[in-house]
This record gives C-alpha cells, structure tokens and sequence, in this order.
C-alpha cells in the first residue's frame, strides 16, 4: 500500500487510528445492544458537543448537503420566509435547497472573503420579517467565519428559527445552541469532527422541534425528522438501516472530542491556524479572508506572483501532504489548507516543511527554515 498523505484539504480531516479501528470491526445488528450504545452515546455526545442540553439530535447516512436539507424542510414551511445569510460557496448551495424545494426565500450576502455584518443582519430585518434565518459558520470556500454569536443576538426577539451551518466549524469553533439561542446546527462528521465523510448531523432545539411539529407535511421523507425521532430514542426501533460502522466510529470520535475537552479543542484550533498561517506568511503567502473573519479552521492561501497552482499542489501531494484548490471565482489563485480535526502539532510542523521543498523546488527564494521558525514561534509561546 502506498505511504498514506497527510489530508489537509479542507475536510475531509485525517482520521485517527481509534477511529479507524471502529470503522473496522465486524458489522454488527442495526438493531441490536451494540448499535443501541453507540448511537444513544453518540447522540448523547453530539449534544455536548454543540451545548444543548434538551434539543434533539439526528445522526443519518449522508453527508453535509443533506443535513442542510433536513434543517430547512424541517422548519420552513409554505408559508414562511427564509433569509439565507451567505458568505460564499454554502450559503449559495443554501439558497439553492430552498429553490429546489419553493421556499420563498432572500438571499442576504456580501463579497467573498468576509461575512455579513451583524449590523447588516439587522438593517436586513427592520426592511422584512422572516421566520427562518439560515448561515453558514465558516464558510469552506473562502475561509470566512461568521460572527454566530452576534447574528444570534440580533435575531434574539425576531421569533425566527435560527439555523447554522457547522461543517466546516462543529467541534472546532465554539456553537454554544443554547446559550447563544441557535435553534438548529446541522454538520457533517468528516471535518472538525474527524471521522471518514458518511453522516449527516442534525441537533434541533426544542423550539425548532415544535417548529416541526406545527407543520402539517414536509417535502421530505428520508430527511423527516419525526420519522428518524423514534429511532434516536430508541434505536432498537427501525426506519431505515443506519449505517452502524462509520456510527460507532463516529461515537469514538465523539469520545475523543469530550477526552480532549471542547474549550482546549477550540484553543487547539486557535493555535494550530495561527502557527500555520504564520509559517505560510514567512514563507511569502497572503491570506484571501479579511482578517477580521479569518476562520481558525482553514486557510484560503493567495499564491505569491510567479505560483503555480498546479504545479504547487502536484509537489506538495509528491512530499506527502495533499491540500485543495480554489472554489468559484477563486480557482487557480489560491489554495485551500484545512487544519480541524485532531492534527497534531507535529503534523503542523511536517507541512510547513513541505510547503518549503516544494516551493524550493520551484525554484522560489524561500529563506530556508523562515516557516518552521514562525511555525515553532507561535507552538510553543
Ligand atoms: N456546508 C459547508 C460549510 C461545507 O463546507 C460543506 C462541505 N464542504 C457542506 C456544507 C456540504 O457538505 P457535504 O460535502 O458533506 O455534503
């Protein structure tokens, strides 16, 4: 087998060997005593992880898209409106569901590389009432973090359903649902959560459950909540067969989280996106977000004059590390570097090496070590 790459495309992350291992153990019953613990723990754990401590959690075979789904089909109904808040790539594809399923929505979106101001939000709100506000956390296209905690409180006495978008952030930037009053995180497993791609998360307050309640019919059917309901309480009940290797994997993953410790998981994020973007800086990149918006989660890398993207990306994958291009209207001038997940410091360390032999090898005037020493400066301050 060949050597495996380290995966710092941005999601999906590298995935340990605990995590690995319950991926690999023999399929057992979907309905039996050990599906039953892993998915009531990881249920139990998923709550935690986004701070609800009464909401309802829902763990399905699919992916990030699908869990966008499920959010806007289980709380806008015919008759409501929804602001789709975008900063990019996501809040489009957001924008996208509600047409695909004719919910009347806006679009309320700024220029690529920063997110749409609170101030903005509530300019937005006086102009028209919605009953569903919809944002992307981070934004993986362009590395562009909102400010949840700000849209929330503008949202505060609004009685809107309150959704956020956490794939490229659960479990890596803090998404306090209840403190912060978010009604719905939908997210995916394969990003700050470190397992192989394969699941759609959901966790629904109470309030966006009620939400559910109150509409008559969705458009949906696999991604009916109150159809997946019984079996979250009770997963000895069937509706559709779960996936049970990568649930139990994710249930590993979930205890790794907790092991670590969500403050020092965010902190952990905070530094190791502050030590590779200094690195990358001393090694003359720029960044593509704001600064003010800089997500701790990615990097969207500006290619220095004379860089080419190809090129650049064919010999990093050559010495061991694999990132992703542009998306959009960013194609070919910058690359997408993800740092989420359960990256070590070492493994930091490892691609700033790499991003200097590839560029010495394209013949750039790289200051040999520059990146490692501002790598080191920031890791161990
Ligand atoms: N939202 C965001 C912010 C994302 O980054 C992604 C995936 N990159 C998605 C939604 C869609 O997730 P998936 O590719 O798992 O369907």
């Amino acid at each position: 087998m060949p050597e495996p790459k380290l995966l710092l495309i941005p999601g999906p992350s590298p995935v340990v060997p605990r995590i690995l291992d319950a991926l690999a153990r023999p399929t057992v019953s979907h309905v039996g005593p050990e599906m039953a613990r892993d998915l009531r723990e990881a249920c139990e754990n998923l709550k935690k992880i986004v701070f609800c401590a009464n909401g309802e959690p829902f763990i399905v075979a699919g992916a990030g898209t699908l869990s966008m789904e499920m959010a806007l089909l289980n709380t806008a109904g015919p008759s409501d409106r929804v602001l789709v808040v975008s900063q990019g790539y996501f809040g489009q594809r957001m924008a996208q569901i509600c047409a695909a399923f004719g919910l009347s929505h806006d679009v309320l979106e700024c220029e690529w590389g920063r997110a749409v101001t609170p101030a903005e939000l509530e300019e937005r709100l006086r102009a028209k009432n919605y009953n569903v506000v919809v944002c992307t956390h981070v934004d993986t296209a362009t590395g562009a973090c909102a400010p949840v905690e700000d849209y929330a409180q503008v949202l505060d006495k609004s009685g809107a359903v309150f959704i956020v978008d956490g794939v490229c952030a659960t479990g890596g930037i803090a998404e306090r649902m209840d403190a912060w009053g978010i009604d719905v995180v939908l997210t995916a497993a394969q990003k700050c959560l470190g397992t192989p791609p394969g699941l759609a998360l959901c966790v629904f307050s109470e309030a966006a459950m009620d939400k559910r309640r109150g509409l008559a019919a969705v458009p949906a059917y696999y991604s009916d909540v109150l159809r997946w309901l019984p079996v979250m309480h009770d997963p000895a009940k069937y509706f559709s067969t779960p996936c049970v290797n990568e649930i139990r994997a994710f249930a590993e993953a979930t205890r790794i989280v907790l092991e670590e410790g969500l403050e020092e998981r965010f902190e952990r994020h905070g530094l190791h996106a502050e030590a590779l973007r200094a690195g990358l800086a001393a090694q003359g990149f720029a960044f593509f977000a704001d600064p003010r918006f800089e997500a701790s989660t990615l990097s969207v890398v500006r290619y220095p004059d004379g860089v080419e993207d190809q090129a650049f990306r064919a010999g990093l994958a050559a010495r061991g590390v694999v990132v992703a291009g542009g998306l959009g209207p960013t194609a070919g001038r910058v690359f997408r570097m993800g740092h989420m997940g359960n990256l070590t410091s070492a493994q930091v360390r490892l691609a700033i090496d790499a991003v200097e032999a590839t560029l010495l090898a394209l013949g750039r005037p790289v200051e040999a070590g520059a990146g490692r020493r501002a790598v080191d400066a920031v890791l161990k301050a």
